[in-house]
């Protein structure tokens, strides 16, 4: 794929590792770029090294990165040409993406209709069952009002059901119903919830599956008709429905099986006019996959996809972005080996509670096949304001066996002192012999976590 003729300067409206990511695609691109940030985020690391920086507003996210009156000003006055939103904030915000827009500057991602019609998860199921992609059995739409008639689709769906909420994300606004005696108290909490979180209180309910993992595919789509699947993650290792560790590929599910489910999520593409890079979230469970939901930016869990596959996403959608061609074709695609990725938390490995502050030692580890995305150096006070997330070592190896033992020696040569990180438990996990036998389902992190408690 060739570097030339994409040309501009590119807004990151975001922060953390995945600013300093994003900043590094658009270097080896050479284009320029402009870091907008928060008075608590004024001395991180892609704000020393952007062409121009600015700060947007105080660290209140809703005063900053979440406001894109000002993320719009900021695009102005700096002569920003194209806007990257990166992950969370208003990544996957559809009435964003259209002022960006509207305002004559590139929005790095999908159509803001492509946003929206999988931002709503109840719109996003009714496209995928159009396209023949199969999804979790539920309701077909959203709840009736009436109590009487959300017990008969529950009924009708069979107990557990799992109830959710239409805008829900990051885990938030769904609840497990184990009978019909818990239904409707789990609705009104559940809508309410939502109504407070996502402004929306529209709910849909599903199947509850009992021991699925967490399969996605990741795809790459651009203006000229190319759309492709770059392989599977398995990101079946979550507590609270946040994912922790991701692999990819997905151990013991035959590529075969894969190769169909990634071939009716691009052709899914195809029909949507999906443009950048997108995931499929699947549920997987007895070799069956169940569609829950799409994710319409740049995810965490990208750089083990990029690692096995050897395609650099986020210069891809850059490329994407600025009209540019995908110069690959789905034959020309090929996973090799293995890849991890732990996500390193400034939290209490037990408690999980949060631990800003200053970091006074951060020595990463290296060799062949480690990579670590991270912004954080010694010195560097982690702001109270945002996501606990400070790094991600991401390893790879030919084997799953070679990239496991990568993984062990990496975790222990990162030294993090003056804040507590999830380090000793990502260390704690790879000595687990479940997870090393591997294809572990999404209750198995809660349920061995229970167990040291
Ligand atoms: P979010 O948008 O908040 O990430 P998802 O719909 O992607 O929500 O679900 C997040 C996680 O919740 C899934 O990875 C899975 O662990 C769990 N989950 C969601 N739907 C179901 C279901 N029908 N059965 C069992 N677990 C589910």
């Amino acid at each position: 794929m060739s570097a030339s003729q994409i040309t501009g300067r590119v807004l990151i409206a975001n922060r953390g590792e995945i600013a300093l990511r994003i900043q590094r695609a658009c270097r080896a691109l050479k284009l320029e770029t402009v870091a907008v940030f928060s008075e608590a985020d004024r001395e991180s690391r892609h704000v020393q090294e952007a062409d121009i920086a600015l700060c947007i507003g105080p660290a209140s996210a809703a005063k900053s990165y979440l406001d894109p009156e000002r993320l719009l000003l900021a695009a102005r006055v700096t002569g920003a040409t194209a806007i990257h939103p990166g992950y969370g904030f208003l990544s996957e915000n559809a009435d964003f993406a259209e002022a960006v827009e509207a305002a004559g500057l590139i929005f790095v991602g999908p159509t803001a209709q492509s946003i929206r019609i999988m931002g709503d998860k109840i719109s996003a199921k009714r496209a995928m069952l159009e396209a023949g992609v199969p999804c979790v059995p539920g309701s077909d739409g959203s709840l009736p009002d009436a109590v009487e008639d959300v017990a008969a689709i529950a009924e009708a769906v069979g107990y557990p059901v799992i109830v959710k909420a239409t805008g829900g994300g990051g885990g938030k606004g769904m609840r497990v119903v184990w009978s019909a005696a818990e239904l409707a108290e789990a609705v009104s909490l559940t809508a309410h919830e939502a109504r407070q979180a996502f402004g929306n209180g529209t709910l849909y309910l599903e199947k509850f599956m009992q021991k699925p993992r967490h399969i996605e595919i990741q795809v790459l789509c651009d203006t000229h008709g190319t759309a492709l699947w770059l392989g599977a993650r398995d990101c079946s290792l979550q507590r609270r429905h946040q994912k922790v560790l991701e692999e990819a590929p997905p151990c013991d599910i035959p590529a075969e099986e894969i190769a169909r489910i990634g071939t009716l999520c691009a052709e899914a593409c195809h029909r949507m006019g999906y443009r950048g890079a997108g995931t499929f979230e699947f549920l997987y469970e007895d070799g069956l996959f169940a569609f829950i939901e799409m994710n319409t930016r740049v995810q965490v869990e990208h750089p083990i996809t990029e690692e096995t596959t050897g395609i650099d996403i986020v210069r891809e959608q850059l490329r994407i972005a600025h009209g540019a061609k995908l110069n690959l074709r789905q034959r020309d695609i090929v996973t090799r080996g293995h890849a991890f990725e732990c996500r390193i938390n400034a939290e209490d490995p037990r408690t999980f509670r949060p631990s800003p502050g200053l970091i006074s030692r951060w020595d990463l580890p290296g060799g062949p096949g480690v990579r670590v995305d991270t912004h954080v150096t010694a010195g560097y006070t982690i702001p109270p304001h945002y996501d606990s997330m400070i790094g991600k070592i991401i390893v790879h190896g030919g084997t799953r066996e070679e990239a496991l033992a990568r993984l062990e020696i990496a975790l222990a040569e990162m030294r993090v002192e003056g804040v507590t990180t999830n380090l000793s438990l990502h260390q704690d996990i790879v000595a687990e012999p479940a997870f090393r036998e591997g294809s572990v389902d999404i209750h198995f992190l809660e349920n061995w976590l229970r167990t040291r408690e």
